[in-house]
């Protein structure tokens, strides 16, 4: 892995001869520092101001992809003219196309009564919380301060989840303190980005559009492979990570920023 600052002068080439370029974004950790809490995540205007910039000029599509639900990620955005991917790309809103995953729209019910069972059999225990996201649920653990509430909290979470994931019912995936349950379909940020490209200008062609990924988490792992086997650009956010298959990396959201400035500056 390399650091893409290091590299700048070379990737900044690959940048500038390509004809467009597709820039897909993670939100939590990549765009904005991770919380305590997801709803204080809140993005910088100066953030704002560079992917506002940067979708509005004609050589970028401009998106981002995250666990959120939809809602919610537009609301915490706020850029027109963009693509939104939310619960991982599950359901998308773009500037002329959306997609709304059939799986997951058949298994909204029942996602919504094992959101109140968990609620209920994880309620005795400080610092989890349950996070309703509709197609989707996330079990924040960040806040639980000792092992042993920790390890109640994973006991609690398979007594309820484990049936449904044993039956097929649903998929379980980890994150930074965070248990994700989804539904058993194998869409994801890296499918949802193939779906993105396919609709960016050149699609198809050669010398098409350039994928260019960012994201910080596991769940991203995908979106990297898929940017991977395009022959585009993947880059993880944090400390280094060798087992990544990010290409590069860069340390911090801030780090982040400063490349999209350094995007706008590219001519
Ligand atoms: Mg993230």
């Amino acid at each position: 892995m390399q650091h893409l600052f290091k590299v700048w002068g070379e990737v900044a080439s690959r940048l500038k001869s390509a004809k467009h370029i597709l820039l897909i974004c993670d939100y939590d950790g990549t765009l904005t520092p991770i919380v305590d809490r997801p709803e204080l995540a809140i993005l910088s205007e100066k953030t704002r101001r560079s992917l506002h910039t940067l979708a509005r000029d004609r050589r970028y599509t401009v998106g981002v992809v995250s666990g959120r639900a939809l809602p919610d990620l537009k609301s915490k955005v706020k850029v027109k003219g963009i693509f939104y991917a939310g619960n991982h790309g599950l359901e998308i809103e773009g500037i002329s196309s959306s997609f709304l995953s059939p799986v997951a729209e058949e298994l909204r019910p029942l996602v919504q009564v094992l959101g109140q069972v968990l609620s209920i059999a994880l309620g005795g225990i400080k610092g989890v919380f349950v996070e309703d996201k509709g197609l989707t649920l996330s079990v924040h653990y960040r806040q639980v301060v000792d092992e042993l509430e920790e390890s109640k909290a994973k006991r609690a979470f398979d007594g309820v989840v484990a049936p449904l994931h044993n039956l097929g019912k649903v998929q379980v995936t980890r994150g930074k303190k965070v248990y994700e349950i989804r539904p058993p379909t194998d869409w994801n940020k890296g499918k949802a980005i193939t779906w993105l490209l396919a609709r960016c200008r050149g699609a198809g062609k050669k010398g098409g559009a350039l994928p260019v990924f960012l994201g910080d988490d596991l769940t991203d792992e995908d979106g990297f492979k898929v940017v991977k086997e395009m022959g585009g650009i993947s880059i993880f956010v944090g400390e280094e990570y060798p087992r990544s298959m990010a290409y590069y990396f860069l340390d911090s959201p801030r780090q982040v920023n400063e490349f999209l400035e350094k995007l706008i500056r590219l001519k």
